[in-house]
């Protein structure tokens, strides 16, 4: 897919510049010095950090930085909504753009995501500020290695959308920002599982076709006043692969904090928030299990997942610096340990979870001891254009001992079978499949075979919508039966590396299955009266 160019004014003069440049420089395959990109600057730059980039200037710096050097390529991942094409750069040691060149690179693949909430728009212009570095040979040695995709601008119809008053209280930038949702009204970190948006089928592609091992999505918090610059999460699912886990939490993001602090003398630490409600046990708690969270939907994938959270009371050049120089540590700790990194996820993808009781409702678990936490303080400010209030944060830390809920534990479990077996014609199911990825075969013939059933009792439906949909619980139980399958009767092996996703999907009693979804709504008609059975069977081994 093309790249479209449509620089504004101002651009135009650098774009212009830019090719100058590259003629002159000629063919090169590798910097022996780092090239002068000076010229190229973000909105946010060339505003004293007032403005954000819009999406025509971001598209034109990308265009820009990309013809500077041989190992950066422009293209697309997909479509938003209003049909916004969504940029991808991708640097490394490859022939072109295209899946089949990354992949049969052999090296590691790393995804660094901007922009998912248009209002959080400091990590788009970090996002871009780095592939300017990269433009300028800075870090070819990465390439070695790692091929990087970087998507700075994910939810482009959003970042459009640009007010004055959208994210009240954070400190800027002064000029506006774009909203949290995209054109349909929806938030693109809740669609990873209902994929209801073109975002997300975008995004879920792009996974399934280059195949990134390392995934950051970059956000900004406005949730409690803290002291650090930036906080971070692992996959949050109990689920998640244990290696995997471990590795992020023991390893990758203890050591890219003591990297920051020692570089840049800056506090960063687990994502959390004081309890807002008065009477709850005073802790540092986390925020969701659910895997409609982007962090916890590639985690049950077997791919690395860091969430980003920048401090919305920092300035907003402090938290444009702030990401960057948490993405550069990452990928600097994903170059010194890629062999590693590949060797956890493909064991992750070898391992088998067929008859293991897994989680399919979670609730917050108590660290063991209590932690040092940095609460920190905020004064009350004007936006100078808009009069607006928002909080800045001060140079203010108070190190206060709490309990951390920074991971989940199940609330209930269900067993892991072998295969699920489901009609050709239950509507929508093979779609969401397809469109996850998740592997299934037909059967090639009539078979009787043991299994079990989920017996509904009741359902509930929530009286309001949730991301526009009213979202459906069941409750019942699983009774075994002897039971015909017709030949086409598709079959869901879980012996495959989405085992985990395609469990926490099917389950009828999933927390952000398709059931809870209404996605298999019409799938359930005539079996909600009590006698009814869930559409999807499971093996009993
Ligand atoms: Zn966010």
């Amino acid at each position: 897919m093309a790249t479209p160019s449509r620089p504004d004014h101002r651009l135009l003069i650098v774009l212009t510049l830019g090719i100058a440049f590259h003629l002159s420089l000629g063919a090169v395959t590798a910097r022996s010095q780092q090239a002068d990109l000076s010229f190229l600057t973000t909105a946010a730059e060339e505003s004293d950090f007032n403005e954000t980039t819009r999406y025509d200037q971001a598209v034109a710096f990308v265009d820009v930085a990309v013809a500077q050097h041989p190992l950066l390529h422009a293209t697309t991942m997909g479509y938003t909504t209003e049909g916004r094409a969504i940029p991808l750069v991708i640097f490394g040691d490859v022939a072109d753009a295209s899946p089949e060149s990354v992949r049969s690179s052999g090296k590691l693949v790393v995804y660094v995501q901007g922009n998912i909430h248009a209002g959080e728009v400091c990590r788009k212009e970090a996002v871009l500020m780095i592939i300017r570095d990269l433009a300028s040979g800075l870090h070819d040695n990465w390439a070695e290695s790692m091929v990087i995709l970087l998507a700075p601008i994910y939810n482009a119809d959003g970042n459009e959308r640009v007010s004055l008053y959208n994210r009240p209280r954070q400190n800027g930038p002064y000029a506006g920002m774009g909203q949290r949702p995209n054109a349909q009204g929806l938030d693109l970190n809740r669609d990873h599982m209902k994929v209801k948006s073109p975002e997300a089928r975008s995004f879920i592609r792009m996974m399934k076709e280059y195949d990134p091992y390392v995934l950051m999505d970059l956000h900004t918090t406005n949730g409690s006043q803290h002291a650090y610059h930036l906080t971070y999460s692992p996959p949050l699912n109990p689920n998640t692969e244990a290696g995997i886990d471990s590795f992020l939490r023991e390893e990758l993001l203890p050591a890219v904090t003591d990297q920051i602090r020692s570089t840049h003398g800056w506090e960063y630490y687990f994502y959390g928030n004081f309890p807002f409600r008065s009477g709850s046990e005073p802790g540092w708690y986390t925020f969701d299990h659910r895997p409609r969270f982007n962090n916890n939907y590639i985690g049950l994938r077997n791919r690395m997942a860091i969430l980003s959270e920048a401090y919305a009371y920092a300035t907003f050049r402090d938290r444009v610096m702030g990401t960057k120089y948490f993405v550069e540590e990452i990928l600097e700790f994903s170059f010194k340990n890629t062999e590693r990194i590949i060797a956890l996820v493909d064991e992750a993808d070898r391992t088998s979870i067929v008859g293991d009781e897994l989680a399919v409702a979670a609730e917050p678990k108590r660290s063991d001891n209590k932690v040092s936490i940095l609460m920190g303080r905020t004064i009350n400010k004007k936006n100078p254009f808009s009069g607006e209030l928002i909080r800045e944060r001060i140079d203010f830390a108070e190190v206060q001992e709490m309990y951390e809920y920074g991971s989940f534990t199940a609330t209930e479990t269900s067993r892991v079978p072998s295969s699920y077996f489901f009609s050709q014609d239950t509507y929508g199911l093979k779609d969401y499949l397809d469109i996850h990825g998740v592997k299934y075969t037909e059967l090639a013939a009539t078979r009787t075979r043991m299994v079990e059933g989920f017996r509904i009792d009741s359902t509930k439906v929530a009286e309001t919508p949730f991301q526009q949909i009213n979202q459906r619980k069941l409750y019942g139980a699983w009774i075994q039966e002897e039971r015909e399958f017709e030949a086409g009767t598709i079959e869901i092996k879980m012996g495959q590396p989405l085992s985990r996703l395609a469990f926490y999907l099917l389950d009828p009693r999933s927390d952000d299955g398709l059931l809870n979804w209404a996605g298999l709504d019409r799938a359930l008609n005539g079996a909600l009266d009590g006698t009814g059975t869930y559409p999807i069977y499971r093996s009993v081994d």
